[in-house]
């Protein structure tokens, strides 16, 4: 099967279990996985470091990475940038990972028309009040700021038909499997094999003629 990584970009709603469902798929599965870290001019989170959660930037930071074109894509999302650093993409495609892009749906869609051979995923929520639930559990935004990613959740919602896939995140187990088989069925797809079907219809020439 081909060797080369594919790019994955995986959107959910704020809250929906992105980060939890990409950390543990990446522990069951450490060698066929690299997880983007983006560049934001949002603030650090308690516990997020710089260079594992984010590069933290600052909006002069952030423009000169946009003129120096570093970011593969980038968007505004509730009052701040994020984008995607593309030397890490490249590098970790180039040794055969699959390279994850977690990342928002303006910049999913971006990617998609730069790179039409990614895959696109959508994690849900089991339900809106689930959603609500892990947000305010979560207890990293004020009152607020959830508000305000519940509207935006509502404006993402509207997108979710460009993606090719739809994974539901309930069991966290269940949905980090659904995930790992939806990439394994990708590397099979026909035209990512086309060397294959290459080679061994050269092999059969080869073998019919007696060679
Ligand atoms: P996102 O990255 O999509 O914003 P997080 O991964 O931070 O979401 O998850 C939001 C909250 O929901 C966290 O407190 C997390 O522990 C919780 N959570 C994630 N997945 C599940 C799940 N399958 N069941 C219950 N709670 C979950
Ligand atoms: P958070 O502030 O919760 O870490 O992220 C907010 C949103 O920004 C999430 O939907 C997340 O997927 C998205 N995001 C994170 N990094 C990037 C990026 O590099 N590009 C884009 N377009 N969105 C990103």
């Amino acid at each position: 099967m081909e060797n080369k990584g594919i790019l994955c970009v995986v959107s959910g709603f704020s809250g929906a279990g992105k980060g939890t469902v990409m950390k543990a798929l990446l522990e069951k599965y450490p060698s066929q996985y690299a997880l983007s870290v983006s560049a934001t001019t949002r603030a650090p989170r308690e516990g997020e470091e710089e260079g594992v959660a984010y590069f933290f930037k600052t909006q002069e930071e952030f423009q000169r990475m946009i003129e120096e074109d570093a970011l593969i894509e980038y968007a505004g999302y509730v009052n701040h940038y994020y984008g995607t650093p593309r030397a890490y993409v490249e590098s970790e495609m180039a040794a055969g990972r699959d390279v994850i892009l977690e990342i928002e749906i303006q910049g999913a869609l971006k990617v998609k028309e730069k790179f039409p051979e990614a895959v696109l995923l959508f994690i849900m929520p089991p339900t809106a009040e689930e959603l609500k639930r892990r947000l305010v559990g979560r207890g990293t935004e004020d009152m607020a700021t959830i508000e305000a990613r519940l509207a935006r959740a509502s404006e993402e919602a509207a997108g979710m038909e460009q993606y090719d896939y739809i994974v539901v995140n309930d069991r966290l187990e269940a949905c980090v499997e659904e995930l790992h088989q939806i990439m394994i069925s990708e590397h099979h797809r026909t035209g990512r094999n086309i060397e294959e079907i290459h080679k061994i219809r050269e092999e059969l020439k080869r073998f019919s003629k007696g060679e």
